[in-house]
């Protein structure tokens, strides 16, 4: 596992890249903070929700800042509307989109594609954001893993939907996981850690004390869900960042509640 996420300040917006993904030809990505935007008040300054009830043009404005500053193009841009499932659904130029809301990608939790030019986005707010890059059939993935999603499968699920859909095979897979709510901070009731700890086992699990009640170690499910799906550890980079704790550079739901901006992980094949 690699620990090679760094920030990057381009035109003003800062921006969180994995090295290993950004080493990869033909295919840019990046996580987006919550510097260098427009928003105001709670949403300052890089809210990139629609559905938050900030004005819609403003929301735009930061999706072409950090467009422009992440090298991606804005006109093709497919976003999700993400329900904590595991429903993963394919870009086609037939569904591409235009920075807007799709209505037959609501309920979806990951994206797939394989279009060139087309970057594929997930929404950000504590939640786990999960990149793929399938380095040999030149196809990427953007998953959004909350803990429902991520005890659902989520990972695997859109693991399976590059096998079906372009013979990816797991072991060519370069994986991101991006900046998310921390081991530190992500503590549960019982009954939500006794689904980790069935599912993923006791290593995920930091038991409960004086402080804080038990905890779930997210990001450690993330590498464990792509590594039993046969994604080589070496191959897996992880951020890190807990949103919660870094109030600088990120909204986090647990920390500001309904009051905040959103982050989004967004990864485009490039070209050769
Ligand atoms: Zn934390």
């Amino acid at each position: 596992m690699n620990k090679s996420f760094y920030k990057t300040e381009n035109k003003g917006v800062t921006l969180v890249k994995s090295g290993l993904l950004e080493a990869e030809q033909s295919v840019r990505h990046c996580f987006t903070t919550r510097l260098g935007g427009v928003s105001t008040g709670f949403y300052a300054s890089m809210n990139m929700g629609f559905g938050r009830g900030e004005d819609r043009d403003i929301v735009l404005r930061n999706y072409e800042l950090v467009c422009e500053a992440a090298g991606l193009n804005f006109s093709r841009l497919t976003r999700t509307y993400q329900r904590h499932g595991i429903n993963v659904k394919e870009v086609t130029d037939e569904n591409v989109g235009s920075g807007f809301f799709i209505p037959e990608f609501d309920a979806t939790d990951a994206l797939i594609t394989k279009l060139e030019y087309t970057p594929i986005v997930v929404h950000i707010a504590d939640c786990v954001p999960v990149l793929l890059y399938d380095r040999s059939k030149r196809a990427c993935a953007a998953v959004h893993a909350g803990w429902r999603g991520m005890a659902a499968g989520v990972i695997e699920a859109a693991i399976n939907a590059m096998e079906n859909a372009y013979g990816t095979d797991a072991s060519d897979l370069v994986a991101a996981v991006g900046p998310c709510v921390g081991p530190c901070c992500f503590e549960v009731d019982e009954d939500v850690a006794d689904v980790f700890r069935s599912d993923f086992g006791m290593s995920v699990i930091i038991p409960a004390d004086d402080e804080h009640k038990t905890r779930v170690n997210l990001p450690k499910c993330a590498v464990e869900a792509l590594t039993g799906r046969g994604v080589p550890e070496s191959n897996i980079d992880v951020s890190g960042d807990c949103t919660v704790c870094d109030e600088t550079h990120y909204y986090s739901h647990r920390r500001m509640g309904e009051n905040r901006g959103s982050q989004i992980a967004v990864i485009q094949i490039s070209g050769r």
